[in-house]
């Protein structure tokens, strides 16, 4: 890709606007650095909280935590904000930090490839060439729906959408509907489901731990508090970092942290469902936390409902519609009928599939051409691996924000956003003073790095926990997407930029 005349250029683009690229805006703004730009393929800016608007979405970290500690927000309504307060919280950080000017909407990139001769990323996007020093890859890991292999999906005659998808347009009052999946967006649509649909079906794979949630509202005294005297929204945010830190010893399978994270779950489930039979259906078969550990008050009662059934064995099918009339019969013009793995089928009108996202092999990854052109996707062909959970070799002045082992199991992700956003001012400012054009990091960094990773990892509930999960790659076992230890580690470990890990590259003419 030769530079083409006219490629606007910037220090430093952003591609994608939600919390990371939101967080890496404001900094490099108030760090001075204004040459940048945020490109964002959606024509509003928010991530997983412009994406999620299922009924009921909403965070299970804490509000005061899950938010900038740069950007405090002393107005939070509750203890876990709904899905849409916190979309609001970032359009307000966009607006106030003045990033508007910096932001590209409706602006997908195609390709970026690195330039050697000139040391600067060209990228070309749907609006447009930029030519840019530096790169972040600021895209998330749970913006690309996973659709499982429902044998026939297509041919299901009634309506069908993934969680991340919600299809407002179709009532559910009255209706008769199937929810795939017992995740963490699974166990926050079902109580609303079931307020309006007259029969649900619960497809679960895998039973879930749950833990009480405890949420509520703050009260206006409280906010009152948390304006007029900043040092009491600082003094929560560390309560409830430290608290959720404390979870760590569980997820090493320390004892007794692990006996009692599991007995709490277990007392909750025993707590809230009375029939042995329906208690035993909803036990997990793994190590508590190996999966994303749940948080809800409603959902056992949801389950209990009337209308609810639990199905515990995965959705396998849509009937085709021919033989087993009786057991597959169809209805208003397609087939319905959806068949579980245990051969139990449900005539439903709509689907909603919580099945996650294809976290693992980001997309992206195939636009994306570094030294010699080449592909990131091919750089990661046995999974993510970088240096400091940000840097890949052959990839110069990239950075990669919430990818690979940046995802946390027990605290907050903003905490790992804020820590990497540190760590990429880190190296621009000492690639400025360096003279240096560019920094890659070396291959040995990224091997010593990983090597560490897989170390810290191998004891913990999540290689060791039984169970398959989106944190680990499923082409060799290995954890590429989550952190796993304290966030606090990662803090210490990210503190620096280690300019001895990478070359410093000069452009050729
Ligand atoms: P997820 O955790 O990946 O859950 C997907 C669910 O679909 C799992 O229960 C999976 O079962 C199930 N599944 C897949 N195919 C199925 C089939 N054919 N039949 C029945 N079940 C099937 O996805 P998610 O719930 O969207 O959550 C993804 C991540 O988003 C979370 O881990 C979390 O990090 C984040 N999230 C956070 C919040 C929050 O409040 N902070 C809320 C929502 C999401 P298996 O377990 O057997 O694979």
């Amino acid at each position: 890709m030769s530079d083409p005349q006219g490629a606007t250029a910037v220090d430093v683009l952003i591609v994608g606007a939600g919390f990371a690229g939101i967080g890496m805006g404001i900094q490099l703004a108030r760090h001075g650095r204004d040459s940048f730009i945020i490109i964002e393929q959606a024509d509003d800016v928010g991530g997983t909280w412009r994406d999620n608007r299922y009924p009921g979405v909403s965070c299970d970290i804490p509000s005061h935590l899950y938010s900038f500690s740069f950007r405090p927000n002393p107005e939070w309504s509750r203890v876990f904000a709904e899905g849409r307060e916190i979309h609001a919280y970032l359009r307000a950080c966009v607006r106030e930090e003045g990033l508007e000017a910096h932001l590209r909407l409706n602006c997908a990139l195609s390709q970026a490839e690195w330039n050697e001769r000139d040391a600067r990323w060209l990228v070309r996007t749907t609006r447009g060439d930029f030519s840019a020093a530096s790169l972040v890859i600021a895209t998330g890991r749970l913006s690309e729906p996973k659709i499982p292999p429902i044998k026939n999906l297509d041919g299901f005659g009634g309506r069908w959408w993934h969680s991340a998808r919600w299809n407002a347009k179709v009532s559910l009052v009255g209706r008769r509907i199937g929810l795939v999946g017992t995740g963490a967006s699974a166990i926050q649509i079902l109580p609303r489901l079931a307020a309006e649909a007259s029969e649900v079906v619960v497809f679960q794979r895998s039973a879930p731990y749950v833990l009480p949630r405890g949420d509520r509202e703050y009260s206006r005294e409280e906010m009152e508090r948390f304006a007029a005297d900043p040092g009491t929204v600082t003094a929560l945010r560390d309560e409830l970092f430290a608290e959720a830190e404390r979870s760590i010893g569980a997820r090493q399978r320390r004892h007794p942290d692990i006996d009692l994270l599991r007995q709490r779950a277990v007392d909750h489930l025993t707590a809230s469902v009375r029939d042995p039979g329906l208690r035993r259906r909803l036990t997990p078969d793994y190590e508590i936390g190996c999966k994303r550990i749940l948080f809800s008050d409603d959902y056992y009662a949801a389950l209990q409902l009337g209308h609810v059934r639990l199905e515990s064995t995965p959705l396998t099918r849509i009937a085709d519609g021919s033989g087993n009339a009786g057991a597959e019969a169809t209805s208003g013009g397609g087939n319905r009928v959806a068949v579980a793995a245990s051969g139990n089928s449900y005539e439903l009108d709509a689907l909603v599939l919580a099945t996650g996202f294809n976290s693992t092999r980001p997309s992206i990854a195939g636009h994306i051409r570094g030294r010699e052109s080449r592909l990131l996707a091919d750089e990661w062909s046995n999974g993510m691996a970088a240096h400091a959970s940000t840097t890949v070799h052959g990839f110069p002045n990239m950075y990669v924000l919430d990818g690979p082992n940046a995802a946390l199991g027990h605290n907050s992700a903003i905490y790992m956003i804020e820590t990497q956003v540190g760590y990429v001012l880190g190296a621009l400012d000492h690639l400025a003073a360096s003279g240096a054009d560019a920094l890659d990091v070396t291959a040995e960094a990224v091997r010593s790095y990983m090597s560490d990773i897989d170390q810290m990892a191998q004891d913990t509930v999540w290689v060791q926990g039984g169970c398959t999960s989106w944190y680990r790659d499923e082409r060799t076992g290995r954890v590429t997407l989550l952190w796993p230890d304290s966030a606090a580690s990662f803090g210490e470990r990210l503190a620096t930029f280690t300019p001895s890990s990478y070359d410093h590259l000069r452009r050729r003419h």
